[in-house]
């Protein structure tokens, strides 16, 4: 089975207007915020806004988070620094690495080899997640039945394209 959280097109959106300008952006934004996994172990500094972010509904993001759906957000590899700890990695399909902490457990990243120069966090990991509000919904079409979500963002049905 693949993994489906991500593909070629969602990670290539944004680039086109966000590449050029972060050396610029640096220091201009004062967005510098941490998080972390549950027990403290891993601890990261982030100093951009996410240039993206979206809500998945994926089989293999319930799985890996035990939720229902997962929350990321999408960074440049650069912008992500961390403090203590570092994620241990499964190789959830070919190119997809997930991260998550040894002693608790808890989901931190995700990224796509295919794709080095993105970095994507959990927006839970973050000590004050109410900073990043997804924009998107991805793979809508597993969605858990039960669940309502009244928002406006978009929805996708499978990968965003
Ligand atoms: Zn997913
Ligand atoms: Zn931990």
């Amino acid at each position: 089975m693949s993994d489906n959280h991500t593909n070629t097109e969602e990670k290539e959106t944004p680039s086109s207007q966000d590449v050029t300008g972060s050396e610029q952006s640096r220091g201009s934004d004062d967005f510098i915020h941490q998080g972390g996994c549950l027990c403290g172990a891993i601890r990261y500094q982030i100093t951009h806004r996410p240039f993206d972010a979206d809500y998945c509904h994926c089989s293999q993001c319930q799985k890996s988070s035990g939720a229902v759906f997962q929350a990321w957000m999408d960074f440049k590899v650069e912008q992500v620094e961390w403090i203590a700890g570092k994620p241990v990695e499964f190789t959830s399909s070919e190119h997809v690495r997930r991260g998550f902490c040894q002693q608790c457990g808890c989901t931190i990243s995700f990224r796509d080899t295919r794709h080095p120069g993105y970095y994507t966090l959990t927006i839970g990991s973050l000590d004050n997640p109410n900073l990043i509000h997804p924009n998107y919904h991805i793979h809508t079409a597993n969605q858990v039945s039960w669940l309502n979500i009244l928002d406006t963002c978009e929805r996708y049905p499978l990968d965003r394209s």
